[in-house]
């Protein structure tokens, strides 16, 4: 019997067979050993899904630069952190977590927790989705630190309930900035310590997110395969820093996600690629859900977003009220109620079609 695997493969995500480059070594050798998806990927690969929304060539000129050359900045952050030298050691306090906690959240982060980070956490070959470059040209230089201090930064639910229009695809792009700049200012902070750190980020990930989040206490993984905090739901951002300093774990919490999904599937239902599966799953311990990434993005090609309608369609995004959480916990009646409240508020969906007025075409002056 095969042996299932141990740690996850970044290889095997979307965006890395995307970036996938006909007629190289690492091309050829990943299709040969998994051809099973070569054919769909290859008809996907030239596709800047961008492309597909549907507005004049106008409103592209003007608003897409607003969702393009996030990287510049990235890669600008990721510098910057590697041309701080590492400080003379500091020792830290016990307690030090809540302080690092509490300034994580100063600079932006809605929630934050620790994991003691295991082999297991770690994507084997990260390189195949890592864009940025660490220095004189050359691709990062991975190395396994002990601890990591995950955080999410709450996105806008009126730009969410646009979703899958242009204003979804603004604030994602908004809040990948956003963990990005709290990770790099984190991670500067914690190398003046003299513990050396490194920030995950969009183009650069060492671990996978969720999984990390999940561990850390911010939230339950639901049926979209999401982090849904009990807070904000489904309208979070994970980011992530790794580093050398240790720090006491916290646990994973349960508010009884499992339980609610089972009753609500309102992202499965109004998922328009169906790319979600009501099939539990264990990934190395935790409880994930069948998921069809391929067909996921094949959408994005045709609404010209990356669509978020998953994250709009969970009562969580739209907000239950926290107290709300211990009362219907192993009550299915009580679960059905908030559902039902949830649906005679929202619909099946919290779709808004109006355009904010960041997008908003210049109003003709008299
Ligand atoms: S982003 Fe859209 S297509 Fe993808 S899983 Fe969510 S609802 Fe489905
Ligand atoms: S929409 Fe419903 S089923 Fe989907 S993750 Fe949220 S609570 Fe779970």
């Amino acid at each position: 019997m095969k042996t299932p695997p141990r740690r996850y493969d970044a290889r095997h995500l979307i965006f890395s067979r995307l970036a996938l480059q006909k007629g190289t070594e690492a091309y050829e050798s990943y299709y040969r050993e998994y051809p099973k998806h070569q054919a769909e990927d290859d008809a996907l690969r030239p596709l800047d899904f961008r492309q597909a929304l549907r507005v004049d060539k106008a409103f592209k000129a003007r608003f897409f630069p607003l969702t393009r050359q996030n990287h510049v900045l990235l890669q600008a952050l990721h510098d910057s952190l590697r041309q701080q030298p590492l400080g003379t050691q500091v020792d830290v306090p016990e307690g030090f977590e809540k302080n690092l906690k509490a300034i994580a959240k100063h600079y932006g982060a809605c929630d934050a927790g620790i994991v003691s980070l295991k082999e297991d956490h770690y994507y084997t070959h990260p390189e195949a989705m890592n864009t940025l470059l660490e220095k004189d040209g050359e691709p990062f230089v991975y190395k396994k630190r002990p601890t990591a201090l995950v955080y999410a930064v709450e996105m806008d639910r009126t730009f969410i309930n646009r979703a899958p229009h242009f204003e979804e695809l603004l604030e994602t792009e908004n809040a990948y900035l956003k963990m990005a700049f709290i990770g790099a200012r984190l991670a500067l902070y914690l190398k003046q310590l003299g513990y050396d750190t490194v920030f995950q980020s969009e183009a650069y990930y060492e671990t996978p997110l969720v999984p990390l989040a999940y561990d850390a206490g911010l939230g339950e993984i639901g049926m979209s395969n999401h982090l849904i905090h009990p807070r904000y739901g489904d309208r979070i951002r994970l980011g992530a820093v790794l580093t050398d300093l240790r720090l006491p774990a916290d646990a994973p919490i349960d508010f009884g996600l499992e339980d609610f999904c089972k009753r609500c599937a309102l992202c499965l239902m109004n998922c328009p690629s169906k790319s979600i599966k009501h099939q539990p799953r264990d990934v190395l311990g935790r409880r994930f859900y069948k998921f069809d990434d391929l067909t996921c993005y094949t959408m994005w090609t045709r609404c010209g977003t990356d669509c978020g309608t998953c994250i709009q369609s969970c009562p969580f995004t739209q907000g239950i009220p926290y107290e709300t959480l211990a009362w219907m916990k192993n009550h299915p009646s009580r679960i059905d109620t908030v559902i039902e409240n949830h649906l005679a508020q929202h619909g099946r969906r919290a779709y808004q079609k109006s355009p904010l007025d960041i997008i908003l075409k210049e109003e003709v002056k008299p």
